[in-house]
């Protein structure tokens, strides 16, 4: 059987991007709608055939604990909501899978962590890039030896905001551009390199009289020091568009751009003279629908999924020390 997913928040990601994406599935369906708008639910579950009596609004969603449709919920919430849809969602029996970042502070994910531990529930994080097939293919190769021994990484990673959302809101995002497409440069510096880092410096600029910026950073570069020597140097803004990364061994280098998108991932590699685009195995792979199956699968065959709550959190963990770097203008030690 395949394993029912609801979707919580039918925002521009759950609805936008995720729910088109279960007609490409092996191991999961859309089977409910949590959102706190009627008529927007309806439609939605009109066109995708999602019964009526599956739709949920925030105030019943405790409810669904007696649906045995749903298996998982899925939380495409704000930031500041992950934690608590996440525990009740575990309360209610259900597997949880909860959009990046994970939650707006480290504490928040440990009770995340804690809530669906003790319910006995799977827990991942929208960590999409682990099922796209050229971040897969950079990762191989990188580990392989491909460029020789690593040396240096770097992503930017950026997007202009009209501002005007939660997302400039800090009680409700935790912060601003490296809460928000920052993390993609962070987890890639980890993924690619497969180390975790020792220390962070980091830097802000932001022009706090834009009204886009009163209250979350706009720019903020972030140093990572990894055990190797690999150096991992991020970028994160609001005000420009940018999405890539680059890392370099002493016997070439890798590049991607864009390189965590939604698609049209492009992959070079060379000697770094002569860098040629490379196609990896299973190009056409579908990122969003590798991720909803990888879940569907963790909770059917009693697995932890590839990318867990302790992944999300220990990227929380690392963005609040770049932020008391920024803050304190010194280099913080990592645990
Ligand atoms: P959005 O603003 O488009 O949607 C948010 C949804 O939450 C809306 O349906 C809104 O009605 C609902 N909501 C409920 N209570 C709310 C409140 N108090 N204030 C504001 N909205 C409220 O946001 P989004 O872009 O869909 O982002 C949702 C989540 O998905 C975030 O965690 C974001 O980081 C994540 N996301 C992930 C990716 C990815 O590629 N993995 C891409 C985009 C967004």
């Amino acid at each position: 059987r395949k394993m029912g997913y609801a979707i919580v928040g039918l925002g521009g990601y759950g609805l936008g991007i995720i729910i088109p994406q279960f007609k490409y599935c092996q191991h999961s369906k859309l089977v409910a709608l949590v959102s706190g708008d009627p008529v927007k639910a309806r439609k939605v579950a009109g066109e995708y055939g999602v019964p009526e009596a599956n739709i949920y609004d925030y105030k019943n969603y405790d409810r669904i604990k007696d649906n045995p449709d749903i298996d998982i919920v899925y939380i495409c919430l704000p930031v500041s909501m992950h934690a608590e849809y996440t525990i009740r969602g575990a309360k209610a029996g259900k597997h949880v899978l909860c959009e990046k970042p994970m939650a707006i502070s480290s504490a928040e994910c440990e009770s995340m962590i804690a809530a669906c531990k003790q319910a006995g529930k799977k827990l991942m994080i929208g960590y999409r890039c682990h099922f796209e097939p050229f971040n897969l293919e950079a990762r191989r190769l990188a580990r392989s030896g491909a460029i020789g021994k690593l040396r240096y990484f770097r992503s930017e990673h950026g997007y202009t905001t009209g501002g005007n959302n939660w997302r400039v809101k800090k009680a409700m995002s935790g912060g601003g551009s490296l809460m928000d497409i920052g993390i993609y440069a962070l987890q890639a510096a980890r993924y690619m390199t497969g180390e975790e880092p020792i220390s962070v410096y980091a830097k802000e600029t932001t022009d706090r009289s834009d009204p886009r910026f009163r209250d979350v950073e706009d720019m903020i570069e972030f140093q990572l020091e990894f055990p190797s020597g690999v150096i991992g140097s991020c970028m994160s803004m609001y005000s420009a568009n940018r999405n890539q990364f680059l890392l370099m061994g002493d016997k070439g280098r890798i590049e991607m751009e864009p390189a965590t998108g939604y698609q049209g991932q492009k992959l070079w590699v060379g000697d770094g003279r002569k860098n040629e685009i490379t196609a990896p195995p299973n190009a056409s792979a579908n990122q969003f629908a590798g991720q909803l199956d990888h879940m569907a699968q963790s909770v059917m065959q009693d697995r932890t999924p590839i990318v867990p709550g302790e992944e999300g959190l220990r990227d929380i963990r690392i963005i609040e020390a770049v932020y008391r770097s920024a803050r304190e203008h010194k280099r913080i030690a990592l645990k």
